[in-house]
């Protein structure tokens, strides 16, 4: 049982790491919850959270990790039971150490990933994992999610960009595993384990990264593909012509773009489809990205896999492209979705999925899908919206529905219910409805022996015992 944090309890941290909660840092970006807390602790060095993780375990307080509060399954808000500790890590944000000659560097946790990236080019390199949320999100943030974003399926989520992890763990010791070494065989992957933990297993208080080249020459197109099964011909037909060099395949719903339309005119569409692909190319110098999407649209035309396509003429012209796919989360957050789905599945279901999934939203009611994302890593959002005229809180009722449907087909078709956002509090029971029942005892028994209090983000991931 665990107590609530108190300001007697508070008193007992650190001089000058405690303040009140902000709203930043009860809010989610989804507004489904409204976190509590007794406090916030902001240390300003391992050791601090050390002594702060220490006190928690003595008073058996519960601790909320907390990166830059851009998580969306709410694992950074905890809105019941005892009012926990919010452990920021924003004032742990530096650059620990640079290694350009290893394509390496290190960083603290609270980093944002706009300057991680920023610091990866000031090594002469570019580290590669791009979320929409990267101003504000952090790299420790990222790592207890194993952020994905638009580029994973060139250069994997972020576990395939971490060297090492220091960590602090339930009792206060500190794990000091910033090891810049490839290979590192010597007993279990605690790294591993504790990237996509979502801070139930220990606090990411800094890590060590990989850097890798910017390819030399970039390319950004806009291609109309009759179907998403043509659109997933068509990266086989990219892969095929130019191996390794596809940087990003983003699928595009022109109920999306409609969205766009209805809440954010501002936003310029430069190619309207039912369906349509964002591809990015990354080439070495001397070969000429432009050509080779323009001779990528070709062929893919002549098979009959895109019927219109617009490549950008500039970086400038690219970046609007871009625009376009990331303005469609927010676009989907002002129209308000009944239900939304991060999901999974092997590349070749994805064309049954989306027709299947279609097939049964319409039999429990009048819906709009938005159904974009990652084609290329398999990952897709299918969002369920309320048509024209009617809002999310007229679905309320049918919302546990839709999302059962969603889920339950997901599973049966081999896919994942928890792609790339992770678990937090809002699919615990979706992990134990769908999760592999060896798998879910061996987390629980792996959080028993690392956290035996509970007292790391209580609640989510696994309910508590
Ligand atoms: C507009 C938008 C677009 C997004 N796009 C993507 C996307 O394309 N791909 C993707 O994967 N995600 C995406 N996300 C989700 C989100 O940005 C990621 O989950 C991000 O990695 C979270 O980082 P954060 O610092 O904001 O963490 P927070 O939201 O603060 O925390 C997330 C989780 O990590 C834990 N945590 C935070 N810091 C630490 C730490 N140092 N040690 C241990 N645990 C910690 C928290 O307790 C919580 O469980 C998007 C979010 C938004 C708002």
């Amino acid at each position: 049982m665990l107590n609530p944090c108190t300001p007697d309890f508070l008193a007992t941290l650190p001089a000058g790491t405690v303040r009140a909660p902000d709203a930043r840092h009860l809010d989610e970006p989804r507004g489904r919850w409204t976190g509590q807390a007794g406090g916030v602790a902001l240390p300003r060095s391992v050791d601090e959270v050390a002594q702060v993780v220490r006190a928690c375990a003595a008073a058996r307080v519960g601790i909320v990790p907390w990166g830059g509060g851009t998580g969306l399954v709410g694992g950074q808000v905890m809105p019941g039971g005892p009012a926990p500790l919010l452990l920021s890590l924003e004032r742990m944000a530096g650059l620990r150490g640079a290694w350009a000659e290893e394509s390496a560097m290190a960083v603290e946790a609270g980093m944002t990933l706009a300057r991680v990236q920023a610091a990866a080019e000031g090594i002469g390199g570019m580290f590669p994992l791009t979320l929409a949320s990267e101003g504000t999100a952090t790299i420790g943030g990222n790592l207890a999610t194993n952020a994905g974003g638009t580029h994973v399926l060139r250069y994997g989520n972020v576990r395939a960009l971490c060297l090492g992890v220091e960590a602090v763990l339930a009792d206060g010791s500190v794990h000091h595993g910033l090891t810049r070494l490839h290979k590192d065989n010597a007993g279990y992957a605690l790294r591993d384990l504790l990237i996509g933990s979502e801070g139930t297993l220990g606090i990411i208080t800094a890590a060590t990264l990989r850097v890798v080249p910017r390819p030399a020459e970039v390319a950004v197109a806009l291609l109309a593909v009759p179907s998403p099964a043509a659109a997933l011909a068509l990266l086989a037909l990219a892969e095929g012509r130019l191996p390794g060099l596809v940087s990003a395949f983003e699928l595009i719903s022109g109920v999306g773009l409609g969205f766009l339309a209805e809440t954010m005119p501002e936003v310029r569409v430069p190619l309207v489809a039912p369906w349509s692909v964002l591809v990015e190319l990354g080439l070495p110098a001397a070969l000429p990205a432009a050509a080779a999407m323009e001779g990528l649209a070709m062929a893919a035309a002549e098979a009959g896999l895109a019927t219109d396509a617009v490549i950008a003429a500039s970086g400038v012209q690219a970046a609007q492209f871009w625009a376009v796919r990331e303005a469609i989360p927010l676009a989907n957050r002002r129209i308000g979705a009944v239900s939304s789905h991060d999901i999974s599945l092997p590349l070749s279901a994805l064309p049954a999925f989306i027709d299947r999934a279609d097939a049964a939203i319409a039999g429990i009611g009048a819906f709009r899908v938005n159904c974009f994302g990652h084609l290329g890593d398999g990952n897709l959002h299918y969002n369920v919206f309320p048509v024209a005229g009617r809002s999310r809180a007229d679905h309320e009722g049918q919302r546990e529905a839709v999302k059962t449907a969603v889920h339950d087909l997901v599973a049966a078709m081999g896919g994942s219910v928890a792609a790339e956002h992770g678990v937090g509090r809002l699919k615990v029971a979706d992990l134990e409805r769908y999760g592999d029942p060896a798998k879910l005892a061996a987390m629980r028994a792996i959080k028993a022996a690392l956290d035996p209090l509970g007292i790391l983000n209580p609640g989510a991931v696994l309910r508590q015992g």
